[in-house]
């Protein structure tokens, strides 16, 4: 059964090189058995005539091929073009998915239904026939479906949702069919097969029935396609599994894709937490030379809301940049100037007046100063008053635990931050620069926020105001909202001068040493804290609870 399911997948995929040789053997062969029956001289005058018109052969079929190969990528008939279907022996087992606790005990589902699927067919439910991956890019999506395909031991066939994309109304729906033809041969021939379609929001969106210029017929043709191959799958022993992966909100996709029996399994591949950070830097760490004393607890903290995909680009940017310092292995203070070299860009030096670079300096002390003293979820992880990308100076903060909800304290604390910098202005030269801009841009945005849409203002009106058309909205309404949003502004402008006139001495100690080493990381600002009396902030490693590891049972080395 499976070994002729095996010999005519083989013949689908070779009958042209097998008709190409028969046809060869054949020219060769039977000119020279009629040539052999004729005369010396007929031979001899044959054979050289032959030869002598080979040139000419040779450039009639270059002129031939030539035409045929503008017609098929000149001329836009890309129906000529194939599908790139790749159907690669995948080696990714559970193992090297690393940190994606949640999705991939989902996922371990998956493979237990695929592994059970005779079990299965013999009761005669058939296993679920689609599932949709959906996260920010560079969480592994594509990672764990061909870890799935390696455990359950079945092929894997994976296309892009661009691919098809034609300008042809029915040239897409054409390549969903031939996709699904081949994925039927191979579950066939080995029991199951895994069908991964990356960015399917890009076929998947919502049908739309008719705009004005015929476009998202195409789109609907292929959609269409797809979701008849895949209620076609319902047959039983096909044992096919579609995973589909988006990097987009789910309801952008059409509800359609979404119904009973279609994509009805849904994981989500999200950011790594905390303890799934630590696993990563531990994993892509290990393939490089590091400094045995490097702390991946508190590098995992560091990197809040960092996708795998960016936490093994941080890692290796900090091996180029020990290379370039020609150290034998990457340090922390490596892995701390990767990061800022990938979210900041490089460092620039601009010509700065002394009085600049002074003010820059004052400007930063008080966003650290309002940040340190009275933030209560935010640590500030290192002030620089280096040029990079533009901005004059930066301060870089992070919440000390991941934070999915902020309470008003918290809001109202980022907007004392984030007006640190002017009230410092202020304070030691009396007038303010255009740093400010960005600055108050971010305040005013948030406090907007907290009045007009979350109900934290000092009136008693609570509600998403700007859910309400804006003519709906009485003046007497608005004044009240706009009067709140400014009290919340001026409240803590108020709050961090008075701050700011206080510790006064702290923010001279602060500027000095900034104007010293142009950079402070933590410990360094916990240190001209302490000197000037205050007490230490210690960067606790935040507390998580420990992830259940109950439910799916999940090979182990993670
Ligand atoms: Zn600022």
């Amino acid at each position: 059964m499976t070994i002729r399911h095996k010999l005519r997948l083989w013949w689908r995929g070779h009958w042209l090189w097998v008709c190409i040789a028969l046809l060869a053997a054949v020219s060769v062969i039977l000119p020279a058995v009629y040539l052999a029956g004729l005369e010396e001289n007929t031979r001899r005058y044959l054979v050289a005539m032959n030869v002598a018109s080979l040139p000419w052969g040779l450039a009639n079929t270059l002129v031939f091929v030539g035409f045929l190969y503008l017609l098929q990528f000149g001329g836009g008939f890309a129906r000529f073009r194939k599908v790139r279907i790749n159907s690669e022996a995948v080696r990714v087992r559970f193992t090297d998915v690393v940190g994606l606790g949640q999705a991939k005990r989902e996922a371990w589902e998956v493979v237990q239904l695929l592994r059970d699927r005779r079990r299965l067919n013999s009761i005669g439910g058939h296993i679920l026939r689609g599932v949709l991956m959906s996260g920010p890019p560079g969480c592994g999506k594509t990672l764990l479906a061909k870890a799935i395909a390696a455990e359950a031991g079945v092929p894997f066939l994976s296309v892009s949702g661009a691919e098809f994309v034609e300008v042809f109304v029915g040239v897409g729906a054409a390549r969903v069919r031939k996709l699904f033809r081949q994925a039927r041969d191979y579950a066939a021939a080995y029991g199951a097969c895994i069908i991964f379609i990356d960015e399917i929001e890009v076929i998947g969106r919502t049908r739309i029935l008719h705009d004005a210029f015929g476009g998202g017929a195409e789109t609907n043709s292929t959609q269409n396609q797809l979701l008849l191959e895949l209620d076609g799958l319902s047959g039983g022993g096909d044992n096919i599994v579609v995973i589909g992966a988006t990097n987009a909100r789910e309801d952008i996709l059409d509800p359609a894709l979404l119904r009973p029996g279609r994509f009805d399994r849904k994981i989500f591949v999200g950011r790594p937490n905390l303890a799934e950070r630590e696993l990563l830097f531990g994993y892509y760490l290990g393939k490089i030379k590091r400094d045995p004393q490097l702390d991946v607890a508190r590098l995992a903290r560091k990197a809040v809301g960092k996708t795998p995909a960016e936490i093994e680009n941080v890692v290796r940017e900090a091996a180029l940049i020990a290379a370039r310092g020609k150290k034998d292995f990457a340090t922390m203070r490596d892995m701390t100037s990767a990061i800022e070299r990938i979210e900041l860009g490089v460092e620039h030096r601009l010509s700065l007046t002394p009085r600049e670079r002074e003010m820059t300096a004052w400007h930063e002390a008080g966003h650290v100063l309002a940040l340190y003293l009275t933030h209560p979820a935010n640590d500030v992880f290192k002030v620089s008053i280096r040029q990079r990308g533009g901005a004059l100076g930066v301060v870089h903060s992070m919440p000390r635990e991941e934070i999915h909800s902020a309470d008003r304290d918290t809001l109202l604390a980022h907007i004392r931050v984030s007006l640190g910098g002017y009230a410092a202005e202020q304070l030691r030269y009396g007038v303010t620069t255009e740093g400010v801009g960005l600055d108050f841009a971010a305040a005013m945005e948030l406090a907007h926020k907290m009045v007009w849409r979350l109900g934290m203002g000092d009136s008693a009106l609570a509600g998403d105001y700007p859910v309400i058309p804006e003519t709906q909205l009485s003046e007497s309404v608005k004044q009240k909202l706009n009067e709140d949003t400014q009290r919340i502004i001026s409240g803590q402008l108020a709050q961090v001068q008075k701050l700011l006139r206080e510790e006064r001495p702290a923010a001279e100690a602060l500027v000095r040493e900034l104007l010293a080493r142009e950079e402070l990381d933590f410990d360094e600002i916990a240190d001209v804290m302490l000197k000037c009396g205050k007490p230490p902030r210690v960067m606790q490693p935040a507390a998580e609870p420990a992830s259940s590891e109950s439910g799916a049972r999940i090979p182990a080395g993670n």
